[in-house]
């Protein structure tokens, strides 16, 4: 194995050395290079793309062909339906609710806000459960998409939204969106700003574990640029602690199978039974976590 340095310390545990793990394609037909972190194991892009640089990969229709999940059209009901469906699912494997039982007695309103919220499903369901709920995306076509249905979206970079207030939120969500950030760990310190002192912070992203290794750059959340970051469980925990969380509970899941149109009985059941196993063996290529702020 290629050891190599690069100028981009690694997010976790800065170390600047790395394992070259393979070459890959984008679609649009740029070379990137995947490397691991010789002393965390983190995976990675580097050298990394500035923002600018991977800015084209979000255009419109992006959220027309979102492939790793086999989505047709982002802003279809079936799919802002199967989104729903996951929220809801990873939440009640979380345990939220019963927290949220906890904040409702505590508080009389609650606040939320969404990171990446893109079209604002999330901000959505949230605020049919009574939240004052808030998102923000950098993406200009969801968020329009998601102003048109009354929704409070913020359009911009959230490290400079004077709107976005320190020490307001009790909910703070990542739903698959770390992985797409340059600086993940920025993200855990900002939120642990913007949370109030008992805020929870609910985060999914992909999971790099053995099927992952597996199927090396043909693995369905291989696409880069747009994921910059894939970790696992301990690593994503490790980060998360160092800002200043404590973990509260976490679920695996996801078999790499993904939901098809038209499919057969047999491949229905072989999902059903793969999906089944790795969440109990807690070997899914997803995963949600859930963390609360350790209070200052
Ligand atoms: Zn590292």
């Amino acid at each position: 194995m290629k050891t190599l340095h690069c100028k981009i310390p690694c997010n976790l545990c800065n170390s600047r050395n790395f394992t070259h793990l393979f070459n890959i394609n984008s679609t649009r037909n740029e070379k990137f290079q995947v490397v691991s972190c010789s002393s965390c194991g983190l995976k990675q892009v580097n050298p990394q793309p500035n923002i600018t640089a991977v800015k084209p990969y979000y255009s419109d229709t992006y959220f027309l062909k979102r492939n790793e999940r086999g989505y047709d059209n982002y802003y279809s009901e079936s799919v802002r339906n199967e989104i729903c469906r996951v929220y809801e699912k990873n939440l009640s494997d979380l345990n939220f609710w019963k927290h949220e039982r906890g904040l409702k007695k505590k508080h009389k309103i609650l606040h939320s806000l969404d990171l990446g919220c893109a079209a604002g499903y999330f901000v959505e369901l949230i605020k049919k459960r009574h939240w004052q709920a808030e998102g923000i995306d950098l993406a200009k076509g969801p968020v329009l998409a998601a102003r048109k249905r009354n929704l409070k979206i913020h359009l911009g970079d959230w490290f400079s939204k004077s709107s976005i207030r320190s020490g307001k939120y009790h909910l703070i969500t990542l739903w698959a969106s770390i992985e797409h950030m340059h600086n993940p760990y920025e993200v855990f310190k900002r939120s642990v700003k913007l949370l109030k002192a008992d805020g929870h912070l609910i985060i999914s992203t992909c999971c790099y574990n053995y099927l992952a290794k597996l199927q090396g750059k043909n693995w369905r959340f291989m696409n880069v640029p747009e994921h910059l970051y894939f970790f696992n469980q301990a690593q994503i925990t490790k980060m998360a602690k160092k800002a200043g969380f404590r973990l509260i509970s976490s679920v695996s899941y996801g078999s790499g199978l993904t939901k098809k149109k038209d499919a057969s009985y047999l491949y229905k059941t072989a999902k059903f039974l793969a999906d089944w196993l790795v969440k109990k063996l807690k070997q899914g290529d997803m995963m949600a976590l859930h963390f609360q702020k350790i209070k200052s």
